[in-house]
């Protein structure tokens, strides 16, 4: 099972990519995580895409796309896995179709997690995120069960540098922009399949389950 995660930043994707890589036994691969990782080991990969994360710009596609074909030709991927914040550009999503037609496979779905931009900027600001498992919550709706400390691994979680207004604003402008034509694209492929992301997080999980199991 193939899938891609799209929806805007914040929408919920990574929430329901863990969710379904654990349901499943598939890899959950994070282009945003991959990237925060490597800041936070100080790496050159991390230094060039902190210039751009910080400004709520994308790093370009020549950073990011040789790594996600390296990951997806992983062992553990041979049975699937599920691209959370990858593809967001069309060359990003071509690169994809063109390395996966070279092993003969498609992706099998595209899931558009749907959510308004006027409930982003309350879901960015109310993120917490642990930069050292990757766990993610919400002061409000997903909290914590100790404040501030990470259920899965016990790490401190903070709220993310490019969670602030102004660059969630910004982020928003470049999703409208860069990665909001992949939906077209998908929806040509007959891949493309959308949840309403505003639900409580069970129940858009228990619609992505129906539509992977339908
Ligand atoms: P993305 O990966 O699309 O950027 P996240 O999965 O990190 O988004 O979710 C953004 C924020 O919204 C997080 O704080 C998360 O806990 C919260 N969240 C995710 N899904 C829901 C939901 N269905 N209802 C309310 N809050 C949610
Ligand atoms: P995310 O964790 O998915 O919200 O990503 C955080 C940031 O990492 C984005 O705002 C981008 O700057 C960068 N990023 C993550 N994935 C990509 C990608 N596929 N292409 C370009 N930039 C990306």
């Amino acid at each position: 099972m193939k899938i891609i995660m799209l929806g805007a930043p914040g929408a919920g994707k990574g929430t329901q990519a863990k969710q379904i890589a654990d349901k499943y036994t598939i890899p959950h691969i994070s282009t945003g995580d991959i990237f925060r990782a490597n800041i936070k080991n100080g790496t050159e990969l991390g230094r060039k895409a902190k210039q751009y994360m910080d400004q709520g710009l994308l790093v370009p596609d020549e950073l990011t796309c040789d790594l996600v074909m390296d990951r997806i030709g992983q062992a553990d991927c041979a049975n699937g896995f599920v691209l959370d914040g990858f593809p967001r550009t069309i060359p990003q999503a071509e690169a994809l179709t063109n390395a996966l037609e070279k092993i003969g496979q498609t992706m099998d779905y595209a899931i558009d997690v749907d959510v308004p931009d006027a409930n982003i900027v309350e879901r960015m600001s109310g993120r917490r995120a642990c930069l050292n498992c990757g766990a993610t919550y919400h002061i409000v709706s997903i909290p914590t069960k100790v404040e501030g400390i990470c259920d899965r691994c016990g790490s401190e979680v903070v709220l993310r540098e490019d969670d602030a207004p102004e660059t969630v604003q910004k982020r928003l402008a470049v999703y409208h922009e860069q990665t909001q034509p992949l939906i077209d694209y998908y929806q040509k492929q007959g891949i493309l399949k959308s949840v309403d992301g505003t639900q409580p997080m069970e129940k858009v999980f228990a619609d992505i389950v129906a539509i992977l199991e339908a």
